[in-house]
């Protein structure tokens, strides 16, 4: 496999996948927040360092048709410019349409594409009406299936070398995360440093034999996260459970869990899992109090009880004292942690104690020395909202991406070029 470090761009045209997705002011259309646009700087700075040139291409939103002006990269084109210290970042208003920006781009010089998802094939799915029959939907899937080829083919012949930076996106088999990479030879692709961090913090996670390892899994449903866990009991000596799913596991023990979120049809589940840590000899921390409401709202009244003894009418949207305690004494001395989702309704002030307790006591951890890892959409706005993200080691830029790779599963843009089977 090729490494970005051993490659020298001078001289070579270099088409990034990056993910560029960022989201915008309704009012304004100015970038919000350029996080990712930051995420793919070293990667750029190296090709024009080399001498080389680069050619960005990215989806951003859900593009109803070609163009939609809504989804246009065109918005965005500023905030990359400031980014890359105010350089010229030449555009392209129809990514099919690049052959002469392309062939004219000099060394040094940075051309964006239009979203790669005006066109069905990046994505190899038709748009269809809503009451499409079977048989146009099928017709519709065999269209996109037949030109999704000429797109890619297309795409790659804009570059010398593909360069997949895009961690948000590689759990998608799209065009170009993925079918693209065929048309470069080995030595032509690799991925950027984006991506190699994802994947070496994950990696690390998995692999490293550093102890006490924790998980702590927080968020809605149990049945979102069985398989994450699952794949890590047999490394990790500790499972935390948090957030919704806590009153699964509760109820599943015969706990009275009042109006608490319950996935009634996964009891079982919860007891395997008990028995399975059970026999990985992992520890299994499940909150033992809680913060209650009367309602699902920002203002509701709030009680503290025991989360077995949830009093009927009231529902468990935090931890409190006790659980916080114990989990950040837990945390404290482990050297490995994974976290993936919140520990209660953290986007009510009410609600958001726990989540914050647990983002710093990972901030703390990461100070005596710990491996800290931050994934999946929700945890990584708690850890931002409590302004820790440079105190942990390692925050996921892909929640999706993230879930799928910690549950083993092949990413089609990671085994595009790194051929995991
Ligand atoms: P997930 O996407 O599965 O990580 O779930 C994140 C969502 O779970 C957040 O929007 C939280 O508000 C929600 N959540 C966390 N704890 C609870 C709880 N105790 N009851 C209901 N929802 C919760």
């Amino acid at each position: 496999m090729q490494l970005i470090d051993n490659y020298n761009f001078a001289g070579k045209k270099a088409i990034v996948r990056v993910d560029f997705n960022v989201p915008l002011n309704k009012e304004t259309g100015e970038v919000s927040d350029d996080t990712r646009i930051r995420g793919a700087l070293p990667t750029i700075n190296k090709i024009l360092q080399d001498g080389g040139s680069v050619i960005l291409m990215s989806h951003m939103g859900r593009p109803k048709q070609n163009p939609d002006p809504k989804c246009s990269l065109q918005q965005i084109i500023p905030a990359v410019s400031k980014n890359l210290g105010g350089k010229e970042v030449k555009f392209v208003a129809d990514c099919m349409k690049a052959h002469e920006a392309a062939a004219n781009l000099k060394p040094g010089e940075v051309l964006l594409l239009e979203n790669l998802r005006f066109y069905e094939e990046e994505e190899g799915k038709p748009r269809l009406a809503e009451d499409a029959s079977e048989e146009e939907k099928a017709a519709g899937k065999a269209r996109v299936k037949a030109s999704q080829k000429e797109f890619v083919k297309t795409l790659a012949s804009y570059a010398d070398v593909y360069v997949n930076d895009a961690f948000g996106t590689a759990h998608r088999a799209h065009g170009s995360t993925a079918l693209i990479a065929d048309l470069f030879s080995t030595e032509n692709k690799m991925f950027g440093y984006l991506i190699n961090s994802e994947l070496a913090a994950m990696d690390k996670v998995l692999q490293s034999k550093d102890a006490p390892k924790t998980a702590i899994m927080g968020g809605a449903k149990v049945s979102d996260k069985i398989q994450i866990i699952s794949r890590l009991l047999p490394t990790i000596d500790n499972l935390i459970i948090g957030g919704g799913m806590t009153y699964t596991f509760i109820k599943a023990q015969g706990g009275n869990i009042g109006n608490s979120l319950c996935e009634a049809d996964k009891l079982d589940l919860a007891l395997d899992i008990l028995k399975k840590a059970k026999e990985h000899n992992v520890n299994v921390y499940i909150p033992v109090d809680a913060v209650n409401a009367d309602k699902f709202d920002p203002n509701a009244n709030t009680n503290i009880s025991k989360t077995n003894e949830t009093p009927d009418g009231w529902m468990g949207l935090d931890i409190a004292d006790e659980t916080i305690a114990m989990f950040s004494d837990v945390i404290a001395k482990s050297k490995i942690v994974l976290w993936n989702g919140p520990m209660g309704v953290f986007e009510m002030d009410k609600f958001s104690k726990g989540t914050s307790a647990i983002a710093q006591a990972l901030a703390k951890a990461t100070a005596n020395g710990a491996f800290t890892l931050i994934g999946g959409g929700d945890s990584v706005a708690a850890i931002n909202k409590n302004k820790l993200a440079d105190k942990v080691s390692y925050v996921s830029t892909g929640g999706g991406a993230m879930l799928e790779y910690m549950e083993g599963k092949v990413l089609p843009g990671i085994a595009a070029i790194r051929g995991d089977k």
